[in-house]
Formats: structure tokens, C-alpha cells, sequence
């Protein structure tokens, strides 16, 4: 599927790049049940387990100055979580690329959002046996958000520890990127309580796990540490890795103490919505001298110019 032979379902309208009013739908193109649609017209059921029971796994991957940023890497995920939740879609790897390019390219934007998402769908007999479910497929392009505003990435995000206990890796896989995130939600609004800008969740033996749409690193005398259990191996975080090594810094995964948090030299957060975000407050109490430290200033830069680099980007083709 080429640019020049897709039909949009419906005139798209044009790019509001001034979405300010939150009632309306963001100016972004869909893919579903094979046409490509504006978002106000992507609708599912409500029967559909997706909505229902929360039965679905996605990806997000950005784009960024018309380049898709680490795409191969985010589909892994996106396939992987298909099979552990023995879901199908009727379309090849090299399909979904072309859909997701397509939902880009027909919206117009240069820098998005994309998600591709798989739902377990609903049977036609309403069985209640998943297996009888027909999966659906949904892609979408919108405009590129960030966990943290323009402030924030300048000054540093305020984070609140809440007493939430993130799901357990024996309940949910983590490896399954999934919308259960009640316990996220719950941290969100603890942090507002007491303050703070957004949250951290724990795991179940009390330290930190990650936070709504984000994993977490603390910097000490120059190494990197993220925590390993309990969490969504996020692509960013994994960009983390690729890039310490390219610098020669020492990065490793293993448990983060809520002391090692707070007695951190420094502390970022990272996503696909956002990319590398630094954190200088946590629980009111500024990180070392509560500015943006050297070592997340230089991972940012890195991570920056990465985005034009074709061995992490793909260019789109807009019409
Ligand atoms: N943790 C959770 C729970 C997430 O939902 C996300 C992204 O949405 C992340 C971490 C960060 O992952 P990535 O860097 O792949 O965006």
C-alpha cells in the first residue's frame, strides 16, 4: 500500500495545530476496519473486550522532523505482545509499516504520535471464550505529546512517590505494553495531593517501579540505574542503554531504593511521549542542587540528534 493509491473514507480536515479545545478530537488520521479516517470517526464498539475488559496490547512510537524514530524496535514489542496474548491481525509486518507511514503521512504532521493498537475484539455469538474473538487492529497518527511540558524539561519535572503498588509481573506481563493502569491513575492523583507534577508507583517489595507513561533512572557518581523488575522495558529506556554505551557510561538495571531515588545525583524519567525528561524535585525535596544535572543534559543532546541518524530513523514520504 503506496501513498498514491490509498483513499481517505472521508475528506480529512485540515491540521488544527492549535488543538485547544479538549472536547474535540486532535487532528490526526486513523486506520481501521480497512480505511483510513479522521480521528472523530474512529469508533469501536463498546462490546469489544478491549474497552470491556482492558483485553488489548499496543505501541507508540514518534515521529520527529518527518522520521520515524526506532520503528523496527517498537514493532518487536508490538508482535511480541500479540503472541503472549495469542492475538492475530491479518496483516504482515510490512503492512503495519506501511499503515502507520500512511497514517502519518496522510495527516500531514512532523511530528506525531503513533499508536498502533491490537484489541482481543468481540465474538459474533457474544461467546465468552477468547479464542472465539475476532481481533481488531486500529493504527492512529496524531500531534507528538510529551509527559513533560516546555517548563518542565527546562526546569525539571516535581515527581511524587505514592504508596501504590504497580500491578504484579505475576498478574499482568510487563513485556505486554497495556492499558492497566488504574494503579498508575490512582499515583497520579496521590501526586497531585501532595503536590507534586507526576508520579512513581512502587513494585511489590517496596521499591520504585515506573510512573504513568514512563521508566525511571537515577544517576550516581556517574552511572546509570534503572529499575529492572516490574516494569515495561521501554523503548526509550532501552535508547538509554544504547547511548550510555556510546559514551562510555555504565548503565544497569537493578533495583531502585526510595533512597537511592532521593539521595540520586540526578534523576530523569524517559518515554516515547517526551523522550529523555529531568526530574529535580521528588516528595518536595530538590535532587542534589535542584538543577537539571550534566550527565541528563548530555543524555538529551544525544538522544536529540539521534532522531536524524538513519541507523535510528526512518524518513516518511508525505503526499
Ligand atoms: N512504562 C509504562 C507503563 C508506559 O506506558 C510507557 C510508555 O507508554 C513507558 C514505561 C515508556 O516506554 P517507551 O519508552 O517505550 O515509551
Amino acid at each position: 500500500m503506496t501513498i498514491a493509491n490509498i483513499k481517505p473514507a472521508a475528506d480529512l480536515p485540515a491540521v488544527d495545530t492549535e488543538h485547544t479545545d479538549p472536547r474535540s478530537y486532535p487532528h490526526g488520521v486513523a486506520y481501521m476496519d480497512g480505511q483510513y479516517l479522521p480521528m472523530s470517526e474512529a469508533k469501536i464498539s463498546v462490546l469489544d473486550w478491549g474497552f470491556l475488559h482492558s483485553d488489548a496490547t499496543y505501541d507508540t512510537v514518534h515521529v520527529w522532523e518527518g522520521r520515524f524514530f526506532r520503528l523496527d524496535l517498537h514493532l518487536d514489542r508490538f508482535w511480541g505482545g500479540m503472541q503472549r496474548l495469542r492475538m492475530k491481525i491479518p496483516y504482515s509486518r510490512e503492512q503495519v509499516t506501511d499503515i502507520l507511514h500512511n497514517c502519518v503521512a496522510l495527516s500531514g504532521h512532523k511530528s506525531a504520535y503513533v499508536e498502533m493498537i491490537c484489541t482481543r475484539g468481540g465474538s459474533p455469538t457474544f461467546s465468552r471464550d477468547p479464542r472465539q474473538s475476532e481481533n481488531r487492529f486500529i493504527a492512529f497518527a496524531v500531534p507528538f505529546g510529551s509527559v513533560a511540558n516546555k517548563e518542565q524539561l527546562e526546569r525539571g519535572l516535581h515527581v511524587s512517590v505514592s504508596e501504590i503498588v504497580r500491578i504484579s509481573p505475576k498478574s499482568v506481563d510487563p513485556e505486554v505494553k497495556n492499558y492497566h493502569w488504574l494503579d498508575l491513575v490512582k499515583g497520579l492523583f496521590d501526586a497531585y495531593d501532595a503536590g507534586g507534577e507526576t508520579a512513581l508507583v512502587l513494585d511489590e517489595n517496596g521499591n520504585i517501579a515506573e510512573g504513568p507513561g514512563f521508566n525511571v533512572f537515577v544517576v550516581k557518581d556517574g552511572g546509570l540505574r534503572t529499575p529492572a523488575f516490574g516494569v515495561l522495558p521501554g523503548i526509550t529506556r532501552r535508547s538509554v542503554f544504547d547511548l550510555a554505551a556510546e559514551i562510555n557510561l555504565k548503565a544497569v538495571a537493578e533495583d531502585v531504593s526510595r533512597s537511592d531515588l532521593s539521595g540520586a545525583d540526578e534523576v530523569f524519567i524517559t518515554s516515547t511521549a517526551g523522550g529523555i525528561m529531568p526530574v529535580t524535585k521528588v516528595d518536595g525535596t530538590p535532587i542534589s542542587d535542584g538543577s537539571v544535572g550534566p550527565v541528563t543534559r548530555r543524555l538529551m543532546d544525544h538522544y536529540w540528534k539521534k532522531h536524524s541518524d538513519p541507523a535510528w530513523s526512518t524518513e516518511i514520504t508525505y503526499p
